[in-house]
């Protein structure tokens, strides 16, 4: 039977070194998974990890070697950056073991967790949902996906983002409150993970506002950078 229109096109991330896509599923995001980073919300300790949501076309591809547009988006004044260690699923599961994680992940990338900081604010505040923060167009920058036998020391990696050149994030992803397994065993026993999902795993400290024009650089060890600017 034909379509009453043509299907959205799939949502694909190049892989490293082959000549391959990887489909997009989902966008999974932890929230507040730093501790200096809970801190500068105004949050301390280890709370449970938390999750939300942003929709798979939000992707903005980082094409690897360029500086891509990302249009600043409409209602914020605050459109902040978080650079964030994405996680690339690969095999499916429910209720995944944090000790069996690993056979899950397909490989890695780098993304940005853009956020409308002062329209989620707004929604913390008045108890409603963040996906107008959170889950708006070309709010998940991302590059290319590396595949995880290439990066055997991603647990230890540097992750950094500049703007304009000056440093404004910098940490390592050993800091993550919420490790890379332990946040697919949690995520997955709230979710039956399927291959294509991402997970943004959470930005470290330094997080701040970008306007019309600036250049967003952003990089983890061993992964393919990601240049993005704002117009
Ligand atoms: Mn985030």
């Amino acid at each position: 039977m034909p379509y009453v229109f043509a299907p959205a096109a799939t949502v694909d991330l190049p892989v490293v070194g082959r000549g391959e896509l990887f489909p997009v599923h989902r966008i999974y995001c932890v929230g507040r998974n730093y501790a200096e980073h809970a801190q500068e919300m105004g949050h301390s300790g280890r709370e449970a990890p938390f999750f939300f949501m942003k929709p798979a076309d939000a992707v903005l591809l980082a094409v690897p070697g360029q500086t891509v547009a990302m249009p600043y988006p409409p209602l914020t004044q605050n459109l902040h950056h978080e650079i964030e260690l994405v996680v690339a699923i690969g095999v499916g599961g429910a209720n995944i073991k944090a000790s069996d994680a690993t056979r899950h992940i397909f490989g890695y990338a780098v993304g940005l967790d853009m956020t409308r900081r002062d329209l989620q604010n707004d929604m913390k505040k008045q108890g409603r949902p963040w996906c107008i923060g959170k889950g708006f167009d070309h709010s998940a920058p991302v590059g290319a996906i590396t595949p995880a036998a290439l990066v055997p020391d991603i647990a230890t990696a540097t992750i950094h983002l500049r703007v304009n050149g000056q440093d404004r994030q910098r940490s390592t992803v050993s800091k993550l409150i919420w490790n890379v397994a332990e946040t697919i065993e949690q995520l997955s026993a709230a979710w039956t993970l399927q291959p294509g999902d991402l997970i943004f795993t959470g930005t470290p400290e330094g997080v701040g506002a970008v306007v019309g024009g600036d250049t967003l650089e952003g990089g983890i060890d061993g992964l393919q950078g990601i240049a993005v600017r704002v117009e």
